[in-house]
């Protein structure tokens, strides 16, 4: 007969809110978590699997929410942002699979898709779901739309002549009826997520607090996007910026630098959520500052020249941006705005896998308890998908997306950076990865 239980026995329950509950038992009947006690509450049936884990600990699957499916296939990722042009479409496409299976097997059961090309993640997605392509549970992300004659806009900035068009990863409209429209033709083509670009700055480059679209134009595509029932994410990375996409009824704030208290009032009136996504900064600041600029100054550019001294002063910008970031992001959390991990993984300083480096960065950095990035990284995530009564926690009757962990994660966020440490994944009751005692039945 088969084995109509999974019961994993003595664990150290880490269920997405809550301290640690050592000896814990928790069962999982197909796809579904089925019971939540302390080990002497729950009496194995005949032909139920008992799999004894001595204190490992036992979490939900984490959300990553801030996914470049394809991103990790040429480029120094310092020199050029990628625009989904550097592959073509299908070797993009198999990276966007292999990163996808990667994300899954670091632990992470769902991903929300940022900014991409030619449908990739609508693809992905539809791969995933049809079961020939292992991967998190997924959001479809856009391209990004842009204005006209902005950072990203090849077509018409000082990259003009190398007269790319529109295709790509961008998607540059203008006006009321053209950001419309954008919303329609990204809803169209079956994506959940509809990414737009608000201002300039993040990471290599500093805030500048000005807006790209107006606010006309940002208002009529969170319109269209919402009455279509898809959700509007932006590199929102100024104070400006930040202010009129939350107000605009944005859900997904990406970035934030330059978040403060006023910022923090109007994403707490529209209930969005924000994504710090604080590591591209940080190591581009670790690589920038450690290098000769007078023997590099071009490598290091934003794709234009730009003398040693620019280069010094830009970098020290983003250097105070990230200081003034690094507390401005602590208060907001203590306000209660709802924070969620994902970072521009696929560059690399910055690989698809190296995902907790992230979350080890709020914590050491930051200050922020590891069973608050936890809460970000799992309950939080899941509730941006959708998915705040299904997934996310460890609760009687949530789908059974978990992680069995060597060490304890609450106690040290870095032991869930080692693949190794992670013993077991399962997503929807689905074993990814086993390396537990095959238990005994019955
Ligand atoms: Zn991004």
């Amino acid at each position: 007969m088969a084995t109509k239980r999974i019961l994993f026995r003595n664990a150290n329950l880490i269920d997405g809110t809550n301290a640690a509950r050592p000896g814990t038992t928790v069962a999982v009947e197909g796809d579904r978590i089925s019971e939540v006690a302390p080990d002497a509450a729950v009496e194995a049936g005949a032909h139920d699997r008992v799999i004894p884990l001595d204190g490992l600990s036992l979490m939900p699957g984490m959300i990553q929410c801030h996914f470049h499916s394809h991103f990790g296939a040429f480029g120094d990722g310092v020199t050029a942002p990628s625009l989904g042009l550097e592959a073509a479409p299908g070797y993009l496409s198999m990276l966007a699979a292999s990163n996808a299976e990667t994300a899954l097997r670091c632990g992470f059961t769902g991903a929300i898709g940022s900014s991409n090309a030619h449908v990739i993640d609508v693809s992905l997605k539809e791969a995933i779901g049809a079961g020939f392509v292992s991967g998190p549970r997924y959001l479809a992300g856009s391209r990004e739309i842009v204005t006209t004659g902005e950072y990203s806009d090849y077509s018409n900035n000082r990259n003009f002549f190398m007269q790319l068009g529109s295709t790509g990863l961008t998607y540059a409209t203008d006006g009321v009826d053209g950001w419309r429209l954008a919303a329609r033709v990204e809803a169209g083509r079956g994506c959940d997520v509809i990414k737009i670009s608000a201002g300039p700055g993040h990471g290599s480059s500093p805030a500048v607090d000005v807006m790209y679209p107006t606010i006309d134009e940002l208002r009529a595509l969170v319109d269209a996007a919402h009455t279509l029932g898809k959700r509007v994410r932006a590199h929102a990375p100024s104070r400006t910026s930040i202010l009129e996409c939350a107000r605009a009824g944005v859900d997904i704030i990406d970035h934030a630098d330059r978040i403060d208290d006023e910022c923090v009032e109007a994403i707490l009136d529209a209930d969005a959520t924000v994504v710090p996504s604080m590591l591209w900064s940080e190591r581009f600041l670790d690589l920038a500052e450690s290098w000769d600029h007078e023997a590099h100054y071009l490598a290091i550019s934003e794709g234009f020249p730009e003398s040693p001294t620019e280069v010094r002063r830009r970098i020290s910008k983003v250097r105070e941006d990230f200081e003034y970031t690094c507390e401005a992001m602590v208060s907001a959390a203590r306000a209660g705005v709802r924070m969620v991990v994902g970072d521009d993984y696929g560059t690399p300083i910055m690989p698809h896998g190296d995902y907790v480096a992230e979350l080890e960065l709020y914590v050491k950095r930051l200050g922020i308890a590891p069973l608050q990035i936890i809460r970000w990284a799992t309950r939080n995530g899941a509730e941006l998908m959708g998915l705040g009564d299904e997934a996310g926690m460890i609760e009687r009757g949530r789908l059974a997306d978990l992680v069995v962990v060597a060490g304890d994660p609450t106690i040290d966020i870095a032991c869930l950076a080692d693949r190794e440490n992670l013993r077991a994944i399962l997503l929807g009751g689905e074993w990814i990865k086993d390396r537990l005692p095959s238990g005994a039945i019955g």
